[in-house]
């Protein structure tokens, strides 16, 4: 009989939410995880708890407090003499919060009776486990299941070394200790955008860079420019198009030359932050020789169960590809755990919500109009402007808009778009809808409390049927 039944390994979003499900299941479970801190204590959350979701939304959130006590409150008739800037308070505040909830992985690994292990894993044949602590001790687990959770890490560019000094990836980019007069970011993804949120509330001049001609070309056309607009207007310094082909180092300053148009450019910078995607951590696992196959980007390759090419080897998260995102991968993890218990669990990755936490924020789910158009769908738009919304300028939050695409025949819901102040939470409603393939009729006879937010997505749906009420 093998030591487990399943086997877990890398204890991020994908792998705890796994080895959680599948304890509650009643399997027994290993959980393996690599990453230890300074007192050789493993810790657990991987990217997203430690380096990841949380602390970037922490310092989102200070920094958004900052930046209103500097220039809004006043607005709302709060006047101060003075505001001051702790970083390391707001660094302090942002290390609790991944310390309480790394604890509360480890707690609920002990509620649920996973067993769990630290160290490096690698893939030995026959379901069996090679586990090397960090002082170099091994040993050998054999089980019925594996599940490769390993995540990813961020892409760096050949030419470019992350000394993460003066240039750094998203790790080094959530710890500066200083308030740096010129900040540059090469990439206006959803790190380049939230970080560079961060320091430039926090004083920095910040130029990003990025390679595509278009900004956030994924996202709703209308949505993207009022926030390109909105974003640039708070102080963001954006390139489009632009090539980097050289980093240098000289004289405490990171000198940045990039093409853009056929022309040359030099960006002088006091850090460089590069945010050009993550990749996959395959690496050391053993993999080819087990047999377990890649994608052609690398990520490993599964079927709809989150099957390897090896039978009982499952992958799931970040190092399988899709959205690389901890919703994505919490939702593997219960997937991949009831499959193996035999139940017929569902994944409808169509209903995926992206959310980027600028101030206000970027929110969608579901088609755009580019998508509808290339699949030859007929589709109606319903809009609402937060401008006409009484909840919104109760907030001062009166910037952004709602965008509700429904299918022209049958008046289903196909895409919601949002930029407004907590277009993430508001988000959670277009995707219940959504999910429960309401129509936008559905949508505007529910009744929607006023004065809310809310209300935004209620106008755009009665919009769709030219019913709007507030503007
Ligand atoms: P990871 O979280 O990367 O976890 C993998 C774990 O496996 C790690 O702990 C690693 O140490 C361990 N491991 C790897 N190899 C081995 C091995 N051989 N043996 C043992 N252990 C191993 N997503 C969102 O949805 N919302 C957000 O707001 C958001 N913000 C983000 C902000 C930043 C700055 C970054 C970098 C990412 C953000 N993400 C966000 C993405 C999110 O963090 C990832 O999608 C998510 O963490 C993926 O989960 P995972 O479990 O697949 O991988
Ligand atoms: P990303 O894929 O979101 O954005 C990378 C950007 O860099 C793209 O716009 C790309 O065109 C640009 N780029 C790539 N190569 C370039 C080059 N050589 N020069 C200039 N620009 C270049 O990746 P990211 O922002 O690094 O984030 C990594 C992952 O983490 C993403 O998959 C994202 O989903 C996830 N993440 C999610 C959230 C969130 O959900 N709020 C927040 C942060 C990160």
């Amino acid at each position: 009989m093998a030591d487990y039944q399943v086997i877990i390994i890398g204890a991020g979003p994908a792998g705890y939410v796994a080895a959680i499900r599948c304890a509650q299941l009643g399997m027994k479970v290993a959980c393996v995880e690599k990453w230890i801190d300074d007192t050789n204590q493993a810790v657990l959350g991987g990217t997203c708890l430690n380096v990841g979701c949380i602390p970037s939304k922490v310092l989102l959130d200070s920094s958004y407090h900052y930046e209103f006590a500097k220039n809004h409150a006043a607005e709302h008739g709060i006047e101060y003499t003075e505001v001051s800037l702790n970083l390391t308070a707001m660094h302090q505040r942002k290390n609790k919060a991944i310390h309480t909830l790394t604890k509360g992985i480890a707690d609920l690994f002990k509620k649920n009776k996973v067993t769990q292990i630290t160290g490096q894993a690698r893939l030995l044949p026959n379901k069996q486990v090679a586990i090397t602590t960090a002082e170099g001790h091994q040993q050998v687990i054999t089980t019925d299941n594996i599940i490769i959770a390993t995540g990813s890490s961020p892409t760096c560019l050949p030419f470019i070394n992350v000394d993460e000094k003066y240039v750094l990836d998203s790790t080094g980019a959530l710890n500066l200790q200083r308030v740096y007069p010129r900040i540059g970011i090469i990439g206006a993804g959803a790190i380049g955008l939230e970080l560079g949120s961060v320091w430039q509330r926090l004083g920095s001049q910040v130029t990003i860079l990025e390679a595509q001609t278009d900004f956030l070309p994924q996202a709703d056309k209308k949505i993207a420019a009022t926030a390109k607009r909105t974003l640039t207007k708070q102080g963001l310094s954006f390139q489009f198009g632009a090539q980097v082909n050289q980093v240098d180092i000289d004289n405490g300053e990171v000198t940045v030359k990039y093409k853009m148009k056929d022309e040359d450019h030099v960006l002088i910078v006091d850090r460089l932050i590069i945010a050009v995607g993550r990749s996959p951590n395959t690496a050391d696992l053993n993999l080819a020789e087990i047999g377990v196959k890649l994608t052609d980007g690398g990520f490993i390759e599964v079927d709809e169960h989150c099957q390897t090419s090896i039978g009982g080897i499952y992958a799931i998260g970040d190092v399988i590809g899709g959205a690389m995102l901890a919703h994505k991968a919490f939702e593997e993890g219960v997937f991949v755990a009831e499959h193996i218990a035999k139940q017929h669990p569902r994944l409808e990755k169509e209903l995926m919500p992206w959310i980027i936490y600028t101030h206000p924020e970027i929110a969608w789910v579901g088609q755009t109009e580019e998508t509808l158009k290339a699949q030859g769908i007929d589709y109606k738009v319903g809009q609402f402007p937060f401008a006409a919304n009484g909840r919104a300028y109760a907030q001062g939050e009166t910037t952004g808009l709602v965008r509700i695409l429904a299918d022209a025949e049958t008046d289903r819901i196909l895409g919601v778009h949002i930029f407004g102040a907590t277009a993430s939470e508001l988000m959670a409603e277009a995707v219940t809808a959504m999910a429960f393939e309401a129509s936008s009729e559905d949508l505007a006879s529910i009744i929607h409390a006023h004065p809310t937010l809310s209300e935004g997505i209620h106008e755009a749906a009665l919009a769709v049927t030219d019913k709007m009420i507030h503007a």
